[in-house]
C-alpha cells in the first residue's frame, strides 16, 4: 500500500467536516479546504461538537477526541493541501466545479498523491479524465452523517489501478467502516435506489397524495424507514437530490427518473433543506414542523 499519512478534503460542508473527522479518529493529518474560510471555522465547530457528543456517549475517550481533533488543520488556499497523499473532494454535486478542482490539483500535488471524489453520482471516469492521473483515481463515497453510517461505496474508474483500489480498501478498513464495490454507473448503488424512491415521495406531495405528514409518517411506521424520505431529503439537501436526479435522468435516458418538478421549485426558492434551515420542514423552531 501507498504510504498515506496527510489527507487533504476539499469542501467543508456537512460531508466534507465528516469525512475529515473520521480521518482524524484513525490517526490521519487532515488539512480541510473550502472556497469560503468562514465553511472552515464552521466545520471544525461542528467537528468539535460531534467529538463531544461521541465523548459523552462513551464512544471516545476525551484525551483521543482532544488529539484527533488538533490534527485537523485549515486550508484555505488549495495550494495548502501540495503534501497531501490523497485529496478526497466533497465539494458541491456540480460537474464543472469538480472538474476544475481537480486540474487545479494535478499541478500542485506530488506526482505518486491519490484524488478522490465523493459525488454522489458523477462518472468517475469523467472526473479522473480532468487530472493527470487517471490511474490514481478513485470514487470514495461516504454516507451521511459520517461518523455514524458505517458503508462507504468505492467506484473504480475505467483507467483506477488495482493498487489504488487495493489502498483504498486498506484505508476504508482502517476508518472502521464497510465497503460495498459499485460499478461506474449514474449515481452508483445506493442512490440508484434511495433517490428515486425519495423523488416519488416529493411527487406524492406535489400530487397532493399525502401531506408531508403523512409521507414520512407512511413511509416510517409503514416501512420502517429510520426516517420519513422527505426528512431525509431534508438531511441529504435538496439541491444535491436533484443534482443526483438529474445524472440519473439524463445518463439512463429514462423518463422514470425525471426530477419532481416541486423539488425544482423548493432549489429554485433556495429551500434547500436542513442546512438552509427550510425544505420540507422548517428548522426554525424547536421541532422541524412540515411546510405543506
Ligand atoms: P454542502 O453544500 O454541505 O457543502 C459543499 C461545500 O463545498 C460548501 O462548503 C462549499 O463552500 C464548498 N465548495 C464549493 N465550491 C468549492 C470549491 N471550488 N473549492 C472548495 N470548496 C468548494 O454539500 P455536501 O452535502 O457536503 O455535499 C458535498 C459532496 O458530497 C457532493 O458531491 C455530494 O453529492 C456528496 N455527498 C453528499 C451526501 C449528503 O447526504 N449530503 C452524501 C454523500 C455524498
Amino acid at each position: 500500500m501507498a504510504d498515506i499519512n496527510q489527507i487533504g478534503v476539499i469542501g467543508a460542508g456537512q460531508m466534507g467536516n465528516g469525512i475529515a473527522h473520521v480521518f482524524a479518529a484513525a490517526d490521519f493529518d487532515v488539512l480541510l479546504n473550502d472556497i469560503d474560510e468562514e465553511r472552515i471555522k464552521a466545520a471544525l465547530g461542528t467537528i468539535e461538537k460531534n467529538f463531544a457528543r461521541q465523548v459523552g456517549k462513551g464512544d471516545l475517550k476525551a484525551d483521543d477526541a482532544n488529539a484527533a481533533l488538533a490534527r485537523i488543520k485549515p486550508a484555505p488556499a488549495l495550494a495548502d493541501l501540495a503534501d497531501c497523499d490523497l485529496v478526497i473532494e466533497s465539494a458541491s454535486e456540480k460537474f464543472d466545479l469538480k472538474k476544475e478542482i481537480f486540474t487545479a490539483l494535478s499541478k500542485l500535488l506530488k506526482a505518486d498523491a491519490m484524488m478522490a471524489s465523493n459525488t454522489s453520482s458523477m462518472s468517475i471516469t469523467a472526473l479522473a479524465a480532468a487530472t493527470d492521473r487517471p490511474e490514481q483515481f478513485i470514487g470514495i463515497h461516504f454516507m451521511n452523517p459520517v461518523p455514524v453510517m458505517r458503508l462507504v461505496e468505492v467506484i473504480r474508474g475505467i483507467a483506477t489501478s488495482k493498487e489504488t483500489f487495493e489502498t483504498t480498501k486498506t484505508l476504508i478498513e482502517r476508518l472502521g467502516k464497510t465497503m460495498a464495490v459499485s460499478e461506474d454507473f449514474p449515481a452508483f448503488i445506493v442512490n440508484r435506489v434511495l433517490m428515486p424512491m425519495i423523488n416519488e415521495a416529493i411527487y406524492t406531495l406535489y400530487e397532493g397524495v399525502g401531506s408531508v405528514e403523512a409521507i414520512d409518517t407512511g413511509l416510517k411506521l409503514g416501512a420502517n424507514h429510520p426516517m420519513g424520505p422527505l426528512a431525509l431529503a431534508d438531511f441529504i439537501g435538496l439541491d444535491t437530490c436533484l443534482a443526483i436526479m438529474q445524472v440519473l435522468y439524463e445518463g439512463l435516458a429514462d423518463s422514470k427518473y425525471r426530477p419532481c418538478p416541486l423539488l425544482v421549485k423548493y432549489v429554485e426558492a433556495g429551500w434547500l433543506g436542513r442546512k438552509t434551515g427550510r425544505g420540507f420542514y422548517d428548522y426554525s423552531g424547536e421541532t422541524p414542523a412540515p411546510t405543506r
